[in-house]
């Protein structure tokens, strides 16, 4: 049988996969909070642990699309990205120039590198038995075993683990369906999160954009950064765009997920009607909007099965663009291209592709109008965003685990099933003490769970989900006599030791001595307590021999010089042999 706790030696071992944002704070937190020997193994298949997705662009025109005051890495401590950006100022200048403060849109870029430092605090920070290991790798498979489970990675590798985050994040979705099978959509269809997405672009060559969410709007803004002069079509569905930010004075709630209507109909009628009302007082809209948040996961979760998926049919598009707004900045760049005719965005639907020598023609069928519009152009970018259906996902890992049944994909199609710490719901109904997840994989679950500000939260509390359900540690006795039997053989011990602190300095003193020869070694002495030790070790009947400096002190003087001279009037023969 195996116990139910583990010896003092034992190491634990928890795999994070996926180093973006949530595989990275879930480790930080670890890193902060274990106090038994851990062992972290952060697998992250880009070279860039702590960015993700959203943080890897490599363009500074990608902004936040939440002000810094809200993108604190912490929210017990909300103002922790505001100081590191004030600490690395300089540093920073080559990114953005502008004074920061907490109403601010920094770059994407600049958050990763704040969230590699976060990480690297931590890992500097954490007791010598919790350690991380990162891996630059993909988890491909995982098998269930005895206790734990055997993480399989693509290069080959292998390795044991008693639990396991999938802190997997978004995965881009695919393009609409392409119907002329024959066309080799290689050569000019791109996903907007791929490195070669603009690659190769004739600055006057035209481009169609599939989607019109953040995703174009990125994508809109590094065609602008290149100086692209070519046409800009952008397409999706109803061809609603986000909109933007504006300061805006907090609304006080006016629903809770009590009554909070529990179908679609009636609370949109009920959240258009507050906004009336908010108007009538002077209120902007966006307020109203954002005084929903603390509660927008009790409200999904109350609504039945069939309203979230009406939810999900019709008002999707509309809540995305209110509610995952746009930097005025970005804005403005969207509206000057809009307003040259650059940039054109309307509601239809992609029918054809035909490739051609130099492009593809695509059949466009107009929302309004139902009639097909032929767009040619040089490149088409997938800009449909996060792929969250995992009943369909091709993840290796998502398709392994499936298969498995050590997972049980939401029924609406966004991400899995999760209890109310992120442990994942096995097929067959049972909750998994093995696999936990956070952030976008359980979209299902909480509908608002994909910004900083949810993550954050779910990271510090999944860790310490994690932590109390390791099994308890304890400390075997040593098969030895006991003591009192073994005490005859024992010699008295002769050494001696004593700690002085000096609280003008915060520095502290060690004494150490030996009885039996009378011979004592000062560990960094400081100037102002020399009597102090003098006194002490007459008292102990001590004579100094040696001053030991552990390092160089920047905050305060070593009283080794003085020692000496004090010393030696006593006939020590500190001075001669004293080291640092
Ligand atoms: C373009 C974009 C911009 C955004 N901007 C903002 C913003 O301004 N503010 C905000 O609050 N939120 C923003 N978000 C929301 C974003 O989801 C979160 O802020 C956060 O970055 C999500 O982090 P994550 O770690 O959950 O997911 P991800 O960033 O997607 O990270 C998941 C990581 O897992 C890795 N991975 C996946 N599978 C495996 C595997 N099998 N093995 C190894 N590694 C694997 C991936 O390579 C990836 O790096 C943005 C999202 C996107 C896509």
């Amino acid at each position: 049988m195996n116990p139910s706790f583990l010896t003092a030696h034992t190491p634990t071992t928890i795999a994070i996969v996926g180093g973006g944002f949530s595989g990275s704070l879930v480790a930080t937190h670890l890193l902060k909070t274990a106090t038994q020997p851990l062992t972290i193994k952060l697998i992250e298949r880009s070279d860039q642990i702590g960015k993700g997705i959203a943080y890897s662009t490599d363009t500074n025109c990608h902004l936040l699309n939440v002000s810094a005051g809200n993108m604190s890495a912490f929210a017990h401590d909300p103002a922790h990205l505001l100081r590191w950006l004030q600490h690395n100022r300089d540093e920073l200048t080559a990114f953005f120039s502008e004074e920061v403060n907490a109403s601010t849109f920094i770059p994407r870029k600049v958050y990763g590198l704040y969230i590699q430092s976060v990480l690297a605090e931590a890992e500097a920070t954490a007791p010598s038995d919790v350690r991380l290991e990162r891996f630059t790798d993909e988890v491909v498979g995982v098998q269930p075993e005895e206790k734990g489970a055997m993480i399989s990675l693509r290069s080959g590798r292998c390795f044991a683990a008693d639990r396991v985050v999938l802190a997997l994040g978004n995965s881009p979705s695919a393009p609409p369906a392409i119907q002329n099978a024959n066309s080799n959509n290689e050569s000019y269809l791109r996903n907007a999160w791929s490195a070669d997405a603009l690659a190769d672009l004739d600055t006057d060559a035209p481009v169609l954009l599939i989607g019109t969410g953040l995703t174009m709007v990125d994508m809109v803004l590094s065609l602008s950064d290149r100086q692209h002069r070519g046409k800009i079509y952008a397409v999706s569905r109803r061809g609603l765009f986000p909109l933007k930010h504006q300061a805006a004075q907090p609304y006080p709630s006016f629903l809770t997920p009590e009554t909070s209507p529990k179908n679609v109909r009636d609370w949109l009628h009920r959240v258009r009607a507050e906004v009336e009302i908010a108007a009538a007082q002077g209120y902007d809209w966006r307020a109203v909007i954002d005084s929903l948040r603390p509660i927008n996961q009790k409200i999904w979760q109350k609504l039945p099965t069939e309203e979230q998926q009406r939810f999900l049919r019709h008002l999707t598009p509309y809540w995305d663009v209110h509610r995952h707004r746009i930097a005025p900045r970005v804005a403005n760049v969207v509206t000057e291209m809009l307003d040259s005719g650059q940039l054109t965005i309307s509601a239809g639907r992609i029918r054809e592709y035909q490739a051609l020598p130099d492009g593809v023609a695509v059949t466009v069928c107009q929302r309004k109008t139902q009639t097909n519009h032929i767009l040619h152009v040089r490149r088409v970018v997938n800009c449909t965003g996060v792929a969250a259906d995992y009943r369909r996902s091709p993840h290796p890992l998502i398709t392994d685990l499936r298969s498995q049944k050590l997972i049980r994909p939401n029924a609406i199609g966004l991400g899995l099933d999760t209890d109310t710490h992120g442990a994942l719901y096995a097929a067959d109904g049972n909750v998994s003490t093995l696999f936990y997840t956070l952030g976008t994989p359980r979209k299902g679950d909480l509908w608002e769970t994909i910004a900083v500000p949810e993550l954050r939260g779910q990271a510090q509390e999944l860790s310490k989900a994690l932590l109390q359900s390791l099994p308890a540690r304890v400390r075997t006795i040593p098969t030895m006599p006991l003591l009192s039997e073994r005490s005859a053989e024992i010699p008295q011990s002769t050494f001696l030791f004593r700690q002085f602190f000096d609280p003008a300095t915060s520095s502290y003193t060690y004494l150490i001595g030996d009885r039996q020869t009378g011979d004592a070694v000062l560990v960094d002495p400081v100037l102002e307590q020399v009597d102090r030790d003098l006194e002490s070790l007459d008292e102990l009947g001590l004579k100094l021999r040696y001053c030991l400096e552990t390092h160089l002190h920047a905050d305060h003087i070593t009283g080794a010089g003085k020692l000496s001279t004090g010393n030696r009037k006593k006939g020590s023969e500190i001075g001669e042999d004293s080291f640092c």
